[in-house]
């Protein structure tokens, strides 16, 4: 593990001279008031070891990376019924785009983009008031962190919900076309605050394991997911986690990611890792600028790749 280690802080330490960062996500206007200037990186390996670097233990609003964490949960409980509601292909679109949705007849093309995930957050109220569906979702992650002290930080949620236009554009077309099936403030009551969930590093790695270890958070543990819904997740993540840029991080990073307009992303080495990052700045689509150039190196470094040998 000292390997790790040396890695990581090789890492952080090439971020931390990096000049051109990115820009930090302002629409959700809580989100502009993070410094710029942090980076953190955190490596869960098979073996249930962890190492980090930099501002590895400081939570930050996870976002988007929030959706693989709703969609495993909502697949667990409604099985493959989840895919009449929502696609499987990538959309080459921007996360938040609405182009397709009518074309698509208000189903979305996958369950990353934001139109997808707000019909995951609808899948979860079923049966549920806004918030059990959100304890729901917390109680979900913290046992996949293996840590109760995991929240919603309510600035950020407000803030969403105060700005979120664009994301109720979508959710009012998809209840017009049929695919929501509960009040759409409701259904989006329950996306923001998933959305402004606080992680860390450290805390998003280990919540990552069920995806890099076929279900398991440690050697012998019991199954949060199953194998296949692992795989299936860490297929979606590769091809749709980056949204327009998801075909490039997966040729220069070349592993299963997820990301997040916090500066956030988990990635996934299946059966070697669960790595999570954190850099504010963004790249011009959305996607942590630092975050993506950290999981690079880390890649090059490791030699670990869905795709073969370097
Ligand atoms: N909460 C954000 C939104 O809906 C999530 C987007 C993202 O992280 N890409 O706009």
């Amino acid at each position: 593990m000292t390997d790790m280690s040396a890695i990581l802080d090789d890492i952080a330490s090439a971020m931390a001279q990096e000049t051109g960062r990115g820009r930090v996500a302002d629409y959700i206007p809580e989100l502009g008031k993070v410094d710029p200037g942090h980076f953190g990186i955190a490596v869960v390996s098979a073996d249930g070891s962890m190492a980090s670097a930099g501002d590895a233990a400081l939570p930050f609003s996870i976002q988007s990376v929030s959706k693989v964490f709703t969609l495993a949960l909502a697949l667990g409980q409604q099985g493959d019924k989840c895919w009449t509601r929502v696609g499987r292909e990538p959309s080459g679109d921007p996360f938040n785009s609405i182009v397709q949705l009518e074309a698509d007849d208000g189903i979305p093309r996958n369950p990353l983009i934001n139109a997808g995930a707000i019909v995951v957050s609808d899948i979860l109220l079923a049966e549920r008031s806004v918030d059990e569906a959100v304890e729901a979702i917390l109680g979900f992650v913290r046992r996949a962190a293996g840590d109760e002290g995991i929240g919603v930080d309510a600035a950020v949620a407000s803030s969403e919900r105060d700005t979120g236009f664009r994301n109720r554009a979508l959710a009012h077309f998809m209840r017009a076309a049929g695919n929501l099936h509960h009040d759409p403030e409701e259904t989006l009551a329950v996306y923001f605050r998933q959305c402004a969930i606080a992680m860390s590093c450290e805390q998003l790695a280990r919540a990552g394991r069920m995806f890099a270890f076929a279900g398991h958070t440690a050697p012998g543990s019991a199954e949060l997911i199953t194998p296949a819904r692992a795989r299936r997740v860490n297929s979606l993540m590769l091809t749709c986690g980056h949204y327009d840029g998801s075909g490039e991080f997966a040729f220069e990073v070349g592993l299963p990611g997820k990301s997040g307009v916090g500066g956030g992303i988990l990635a996934v080495a299946p059966g070697k890792a669960s790595i999570a990052v954190w850099s504010p700045g963004l790249n011009a689509v959305g996607n942590s600028k630092l975050g993506t150039m950290a999981l690079e190196m880390l890649a090059r470094e490791t030699g670990w790749s869905v795709f073969g040998g370097l």
